[in-house]
């Protein structure tokens, strides 16, 4: 027996750790972990959860969603939106800027304000949306503990060639990434021409935004990256070429890191007429063949991480008669977990150790937060997930925890989900409750990325 005692031991888990699954548990002192064990090695503690051998993960780390925008607060807030996150074993959000621009001191500190008042989970900042009128910010930025700025090639923050060069070479002169939506601006200008003629059903969204758009752009932004040094980051993959475009990068030596989102990985744009409006995002579904690409992507590393680019909208702006009218972006923070347990492990398409580089540690290095977020280790946040692989649940508007009050996954079922979620040693969700306090998210600096190996 231990002499001492903590306030709070895990047992008999599966514990997922970097270097393999291994019998035991650990032991949390106030925010971090203090000891991995067998049972019998861990401390006496205050409270001792029994995992039932359940798998035990570092809580999950979403590097891109939309959970709080001051002028749509109707749609998410810090509070809903970080619950929701909770509900789907995430522990760490990077909140990304929706309509409202975050590039300035002052408005990262606000931002940080409205974090810390309402967040039940941590959260680290992106900076953006960046034109040539605020890269100069970038510098101030980054000394504020936001190393992660957002770009677009396209409409509605459409930055040129020109402005993602200066942006990747200052981001490369302060240790920060550059994180770009990638569509081609004249492509999607041309087709989108098509939508006012007579095309009227939902599929017609993925057709108005074709895949070339998407690789055009991945290719340009990173030949850009190979001559100005710096970590490109590219946004939500969608395409089987954009995959292809970011294997090839990294072939060369570009430093390019890139995500793809569960909504990505599930849909195909065959269903949009079936999901109706709600299935609106950007870049939109794409077929059956690109979505069996960004899993292959995502299982041999050409795709580094799952994001959710969670940003629903009330179904009052969703479901709109005419398609163009109709809000773009879904939600999906709690689905991660959910979508890479059910369709990836239990398919055999993703292993488990695979499922922890892609939500936890491969974020961490990119948001620069390893290893005191995204893996199991002694001195580390105790971040935590214990996830049941055999658990079945069925999605549903009614039991969202979304303020927008719907989800695209409704009547859908899925085998495997968190069951307990631990931020910095706070249980935050447990047996299918919100257990923590809005206001105990701390926000986190991000530091230099390492990148994935
Ligand atoms: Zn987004």
């Amino acid at each position: 027996m231990n002499a001492y005692t903590v306030d709070l031991v895990i047992k008999n888990a599966k514990l997922l750790l970097e270097s393999g699954i291994v019998r035991g548990g650990v032991a949390v002192e106030g925010e971090r972990i203090v000891a991995i064990a067998t049972d019998e090695h861990l401390p006496s503690a205050d409270r001792v959860i029994d995992a039932e051998t359940n798998v035990l993960m570092p809580g999950l780390i979403d590097g891109h969603a939309h959970l709080h925008d001051s002028s749509m607060l109707e749609h998410e807030d810090f509070s809903s939106g970080s619950m929701l996150a909770a509900s789907g074993g995430v522990t760490t959000v990077i909140e990304m800027p929706l309509s409202l621009q975050v590039d300035t001191v002052e408005l990262v500190r606000k931002k940080v304000r409205e974090g810390e008042k309402r967040s039940v989970i941590d959260f680290g900042l992106y900076g953006g949306m960046i034109r040539s009128d605020n890269i100069q910010n970038i510098a101030v930025l980054v000394e504020e503990g936001v190393a992660g700025f957002k770009a677009f090639t396209c409409e509605p923050f459409y930055a040129n060639a020109g402005v993602i060069t200066r942006a990747l070479s200052e981001v490369a002169a302060h240790g920060a990434h550059l994180t770009v939506h990638c569509e081609d601006q004249g492509v999607l200008e041309e087709f989108r021409r098509d939508l006012d003629g007579e095309w009227d059903a939902p599929v017609s969204h993925a057709l108005a935004r074709p895949a070339l758009a998407e690789q055009l752009a991945i290719h340009q932004t990173i030949r850009i990256a190979r001559e100005t040094g710096g970590h490109l980051h590219i946004a939500h993959v969608t395409t089987q070429q954009g995959v292809t475009e970011v294997a090839a990068g990294k072939q060369q030596g570009v430093e390019v890191s890139a995500e793809v989102c569960p909504h990505h990985l599930i849909f195909d744009r065959d269903e949009m007429n079936r999901l109706g409006p709600r299935s609106k995002m950007n870049p939109p579904l794409r077929t059956k063949r690109d979505r069996a690409a960004l899993w292959a992507g995502l299982l041999t590393g050409a795709i580094d991480i799952v994001v959710s680019d969670h940003a629903p909208a009330p179904l009052s702006e969703k479901e709109t008669s005419d398609i163009r009218e109709s809000w773009a972006g879904v939600d999906g923070i709690q689905m991660i977990l959910r979508i890479l347990l059910s369709e990836g492990v239990h398919r055999a398409r993703l292993t488990l150790d695979r499922v922890l580089r892609v939500t936890a540690v491969n974020p961490a290095r990119i948001f620069g937060l390893y290893p005191q977020k995204g893996t199991i280790a002694v001195g580390a946040d105790a971040d935590l997930v214990l996830v049941d692989l055999s658990r079945e649940e069925k999605m549903s508007d009614d039991r969202t925890l979304s303020k927008s009050g719907w989800t695209l996954y409704d009547g859908m079922r899925f085998k495997g989900a968190p069951v307990l979620t631990i931020n910095r040693g706070r249980i935050v969700y447990e047996d299918g409750e919100i257990a923590g306090e809005k206001g105990e998210g701390r926000f986190q600096r991000m530091g230099v990325a390492c990148l994935p190996a």
